[in-house]
């Protein structure tokens, strides 16, 4: 697939779009944005309109995330140069791809085969070198962790304890919780071994968090 001035072009219009949302205050994401081309992730059909706010099918009966959705999430995060961090959702790979333009060591898992290897060949094709895992999210990466920042891409019917125990002393952890068709994105932070604080940031729409059913 091509880059071509027209795709940075409707690129920078969505950046404008996202500019617009005064949650979104990191100049780095918009950057990020303006470097990950985001039509790469889409399938033909739909690559026309893959700088409009919107989500799309990415296979497997899944969803690449609505580009604000994305942007919050990352804004939530606070990414630091080196951070090291855990995303649950691999999907298209295009919110892997923005955490490691930012700076970020990146480990992702994804459940669905197909879409594994999908976003496993994109990510390589842009040359960034996140670790992709297939598997279950829910186990997280024990023998990776503890990690800085934990990112759930898809809603959670819980907090899952793994990831709490995955988590650092001080890190924080983003994720969508909510069973059925909207779930609230909760920010917890990890004051202390036992300790958690929890924030509701409002309401968003994801595919479900599966558990156990690696595919
Ligand atoms: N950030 C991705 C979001 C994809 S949708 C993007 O923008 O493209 C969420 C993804 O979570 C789906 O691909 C789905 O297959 C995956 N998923 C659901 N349950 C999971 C689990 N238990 N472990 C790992 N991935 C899971």
């Amino acid at each position: 697939m091509q880059d071509s001035f027209k795709h940075k072009g409707m690129r920078r219009q969505l950046i404008a779009q996202l500019r617009q949302d005064s949650r979104i205050t990191n100049e780095a994401i918009f950057e990020a944005f303006d470097k990950i081309p985001r039509h790469f992730f889409l399938d033909l059909a739909f690559v026309e309109q893959a700088y409009t706010n919107m989500a799309f099918q990415i296979g497997a009966g899944q969803t690449i995330s609505h580009p604000i959705t994305v942007a919050f999430q990352t804004q939530l995060l606070d990414i630091q140069r080196g951070d090291k961090i855990l995303e649950i959702g691999t999907g298209s790979g295009f919110q892997t791809c923005i955490l490691c333009q930012m700076g970020a060591k990146v480990f992702s898992i994804e459940r669905q085969r197909e879409l594994h290897l999908k976003a496993k060949k994109i990510i390589h094709d842009l040359n960034f070198t996140p670790r992709l895992s297939f598997g279950d999210g829910y186990l997280g990466l024990p023998l990776i962790a503890p990690f800085d920042k934990i990112i759930v891409t898809c809603g959670a019917p819980d907090i899952p304890q793994t990831l709490k125990d995955q988590l650092k002393t001080g890190g924080v952890m983003i994720i969508p919780i909510g069973e059925g068709s909207e779930q609230i994105m909760k920010r917890i932070v990890k004051v202390s071994e036992t300790e958690f604080q929890e924030e509701e940031l409002g309401t968003f729409k994801f595919v479900p968090m599966l558990e156990r059913k690696v595919k």
